[in-house]
């Protein structure tokens, strides 16, 4: 019995959003349209592609595809998620200010600090588990609240309802970068979030073989600012990339059930090995932020982190060349489980006594849990912890 009003299921969405038989062969899967150009019958006589910086249809394809997962109208798509977060900058002026989070990826501090501040736009960064404290670095010029949730490497989870209450009384965009938790577990949107950012390097693509960034919005003149600006800075990815991305989507939510689960119960080992001090995972009932994780989140995602008991960081280094599935690698998302050493990895270029005020102990650990058989990286782990450094 077909209901007509009910809304499409998040699986179906996986499989079918943006998709159409391609009109000239029918073939079910979107072609990689390997094309720069686009031939015209006479001048301006097209069928709404000229070149391929502007626009593609593989790439079309993909758009339409996140703009369907997120809830979203439009999305846009990047080389790289640095290149969408880029863009999404360059729609700013001079003197305009920005408000964010102090457990921010290391890259977009980077691209914040290092390139926009020297072009005279304005950055915050505060603790955004705490509403007070964004509120307080509200100025006049405030044009953007950049959230993450949640946060990396501590998995922090910053409440996107209370964000976007802030953003609609400064009048301000409200952006969040769902990179974690994928658009299978967490709706910004739906929230009141103004743009949804994603490194589909991450779990959209979700095979580590990669790198492709994505902005989805709704509103229109919104969209129409953020395709001029990819136009004309031309960070654009190519269709290969975006069919890698179309096809990892596919399987999008039986992939990220699995992260879950696999999580869940290394979280549940961790916290009973007598080595481990701290377990960070949304899905613990003793986590901070597991109230608004709940809330806002379909399920708690693949990402784990952990200290170990006291502080010699040889012991967290013997524990990370001690595993034999987990693979020493930054990045996360994909399929295969990763472990990571954020003090010397991915924030090795913060100063270590920031790092240990922000919370980075040297004994971090960070994990990206694959979809392999549980008990397997258990084990694995287990080994690893019994290792002395
Ligand atoms: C990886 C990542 C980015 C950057 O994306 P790239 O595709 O590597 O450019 C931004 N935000 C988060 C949370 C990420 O994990």
């Amino acid at each position: 019995m077909a209901s007509s009003n009910r809304p499409q299921g998040f699986g179906t969405k996986a499989v079918h959003a943006g998709a159409e038989p391609d009109p000239t062969t029918g073939a079910i899967m979107t072609p990689i349209y390997q094309t720069s150009t686009y031939v015209q019958a006479a001048p301006g006589d097209h069928k709404g592609y000229e070149y391929s910086r502007t626009h593609n249809p593989t790439r079309s394809a993909l758009q339409r595809a996140l703009a369907g997962l997120e809830n979203g109208k439009h999305g846009i798509c990047f080389a790289t998620g640095m290149a969408a977060i880029d863009s999404l900058i360059k729609t700013l002026r001079p003197g305009d200010h920005v408000v964010s989070t102090n457990d921010l990826y290391g890259g977009t501090y980077r691209l914040f600090t290092k390139i926009f501040q020297e072009f005279g736009i304005g950055f915050s960064f505060v603790d955004m588990t705490d509403a007070g404290q964004v509120a307080a670095a509200m100025r006049p010029e405030t044009r953007l609240i950049w959230v993450e949730t949640p946060t990396n490497p501590l998995l922090r989870i910053v409440d996107i309802a209370a964000m976007a209450e802030l953003a609609q009384k400064q009048g301000c965009l409200l952006a969040v970068d769902n990179t974690f938790a994928s658009p299978a577990l967490q709706s910004p949107l739906e929230f009141g979030a103004d743009l949804v950012m994603h490194s589909a390097t991450k779990y959209l693509g979700g095979h580590s073989d990669v790198v492709l960034g994505a902005l989805v919005v709704r509103d229109d003149a919104l969209a129409e600012k953020l395709t001029f600006v990819q136009n004309s800075s031309g960070g654009t990815p190519g269709p290969m990339d975006c069919f890698l991305v179309l096809r990892g989507i596919k399987t999008l939510h039986l992939r990220m059930q699995r992260h879950c689960a696999n999580a869940g119960a290394i979280a549940q080992f961790l916290q009973q090995n007598s080595r481990v001090e701290k377990v960070h995972w949304p899905g613990s009932p003793d986590h901070p932020g597991h109230a608004i994780a709940s809330r806002q989140m379909r399920g708690f995602g693949g990402m784990v982190s952990f200290t170990l008991k006291g502080d010699r960081m040889e012991d967290a280094l013997a524990v990370l060349s001690g595993t034999r599935l987990f693979a020493l690698a930054e990045s996360l998302g994909g399929v295969e489980s990763l472990i990571g050493h954020p003090a010397s990895m991915t924030h090795a270029s913060i100063p270590r006594e920031e790092r240990l005020r922000n919370g980075l102990a040297d004994t971090l650990i960070r994990l990206s849990v694959g979809i392999e058989d549980p008990q397997d990286l258990i084990d694995d782990l287990s080994q690893a912890l019994d290792r002395k450094g």
